[in-house]
């Protein structure tokens, strides 16, 4: 048996419980059906009904705040070392089923197992990082003033919702939901509705793991309907969301009336600028890696490849034959590099781009083709002979599609690096200290690697500028945005209070 076919008895095995009962909202510890009904799932692998999944509206959301508010106190009250244990044991309980969440993520998303595999274990490191900042989350600090004694504590807000998108949903829902939970708060989950299957492991392994009924539900459902009601809702401290720059502003205006505090995770066009005096070879590997791992659909991918004049060339014939050569294929194949798009809407944005390329007067130097029309696969792609005005070096195209585009300084490579709407990453390679010093000073992104594709550290601040979003999740920052600031101030002595009224 090939490894191909081992996953996929693997995965069937896995599919028979979805495919019986489908996908259920999960509300206080119990199955509840989808007051809308029923929507169904599809694998852009085959086109085929993976199961029917519960349609969440309104109500659903209102029974979900409704479990989460009444879960909040007990669960804020806990003690820390009690919650720090149960987070560490949905860690385990995501090691223990890793190989399911995978095969069930690629499946549901088209994401190639190479990546999804390393996704599952990247949720349960979230849990264990946030799991060791339990015991310290509500520390604060004693700042005395000449007359009173200040001291600041941290409370959670409180219960919050969490909206993720598809394209590596098990992962992100952790990297939200794990913070939450350390701080404190409960959480309703509103998962994408291409991506459901792993958001309903997740709350089945941190039910396991000893989480208290309505400390985390699930509820699915379309953004529209489930997602909007989410962050209407009263009950709802917070919206952590993760998604497209658009959606990032509805969430704003939908919260306004409660006053909702947001977190915003937003689009990219992020600029990857390989200078002439390089490590070349590792650049290249950085550059391919960047925007062809996780079918391109990836946030912080270097979509925009800024190559100095002197060296494009030569730099881009490297590129054009390393990307003819990577291997699209079945996701579950463990040797495939690229799998399908996640839906057909996808697919047709993703492809409508090689037309416009191409009436934008680009150059299509590699791929620009999909596969066949079993499932929602194209050839990695690589556009050459653009300017950075095209629509191709302006918006966010979330596939394996990269845009190349030449500079003759360090000024213009600048200017093109921040001239587009987003500002979420950058990376540069260059051997020349200062200049690299210069451009990360003026580089308009949250987060910037020199000589380096993107290594996550989890206690470093993630997030984007502009339209890529507002806040910062990772180490601290996430417990800034799940909790509020308290400050006690204790008189020290008989200081004079201004008397009013007094004879
Ligand atoms: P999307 O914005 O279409 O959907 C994301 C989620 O929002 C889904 O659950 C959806 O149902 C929900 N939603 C849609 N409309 C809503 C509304 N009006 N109210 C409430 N919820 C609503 O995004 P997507 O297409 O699923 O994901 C791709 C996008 O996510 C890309 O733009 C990508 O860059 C971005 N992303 C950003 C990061 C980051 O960390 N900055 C990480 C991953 C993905």
């Amino acid at each position: 048996m090939s490894a191909l076919d081992d996953n996929i008895a693997k995965l069937d095995g896995f599919l028979g419980r979805f495919r019986e009962t489908g996908i259920l909202n999960r509300i206080a510890g119990a199955d509840v059906a989808g007051s809308e009904g029923v929507f169904q799932s599809t694998s852009p692998v085959d086109k085929s009904v993976i199961c029917e999944v519960a349609h969440g509206s309104a109500a659903d959301i209102d029974a979900a705040a409704t479990a989460a508010s009444e879960a909040f106190p007990a669960w804020r009250d806990m003690p820390a070392k009690q919650r720090r244990d149960v987070l560490i044991r949905i860690a385990e309980g995501i090691e223990a089923r890793a190989e399911e969440i995978a095969l069930c993520e690629c499946w549901d998303t088209g994401q190639a197992y190479k990546f999804m595999s390393k996704a599952a274990l990247r949720g349960a490191e979230n849990f264990r990082y946030f799991a060791d900042q339990v015991v310290q989350a509500r520390d604060g600090q004693h700042l005395k003033s000449p007359t009173l004694m200040n001291v600041t504590t941290r409370v959670p807000i409180g219960p919050v919702g969490v909206i993720t998108p598809w394209n590596t949903p098990f992962m992100l829902s952790t990297w939200k939901i794990a913070p939450a939970l350390a701080a404190g708060c409960t959480v309703v989950h509103k998962p994408a509705e291409a991506s459901p299957l792993t958001a309903r492991l997740l709350v089945e392994i941190a039910e396991e793991a000893g989480l208290p009924p309505g400390v985390l539900n699930t509820v699915n459902g379309f953004g529209e309907g489930a997602g909007k009601a989410l962050c209407e809702h009263p009950k709802v401290k917070a919206i952590a969301f993760v998604g497209e720059s658009r959606t990032g502003s509805l969430i704003t205006k939908q919260g306004a009336d409660t006053l909702k505090r947001n977190h915003l995770e937003l689009g990219g066009k992020n600029p990857v600028i390989v200078f002439d005096d390089a490590d070349l070879d590792r650049a290249l590997d950085a550059v391919i890696f960047m925007i062809y791992s996780i079918n391109g659909e990836r946030c912080t991918s270097s979509s925009r490849l800024l190559v100095q004049e002197s060296i494009r060339e030569d730099f881009e014939a490297r590129l054009i034959e390393r990307v003819n050569a990577i291997k699209v294929g079945h996701p579950l194949d463990p040797a495939t590099e690229i799998g399908p798009l996640v839906t057909e809407e996808h697919y047709t944005k993703v492809t409508s781009y090689f037309d416009i390329a191409k009436a934008d007067g680009a150059t299509v130097a590699a791929g620009g083709v999909a596969l066949g029309d079993e499932g929602y696969f194209v050839r990695p792609t690589l556009f050459t002979g653009a300017n950075n005005q095209m629509r191709i070096a302006q918006e966010e195209i979330f596939g394996p599609v990269l845009t190349s585009i030449p500079f003759e300084t360090e000024e213009e490579a600048l200017h093109m690096a921040n001239d587009v709407a987003y500002g979420l990453t950058g990376y540069v390679w260059t051997n020349d200290l200062t200049r690299a010093l210069r451009l990360t000073d003026q580089l308009e992104a949250g987060m910037i690697w020199v000589n380096s594709e993107n290594v996550r550290h989890l206690p470093t601040p993630f997030g984007g500028l502009k339209a890529s979003g507002i806040g910062r999740d990772g180490g601290d920052w996430s417990f800034e945005f799940y909790m509020e600031q308290k400050n006690i101030a204790f008189a020290t002595g008989q200081h004079k209070i201004t008397k009013l009224g007094a004879l």
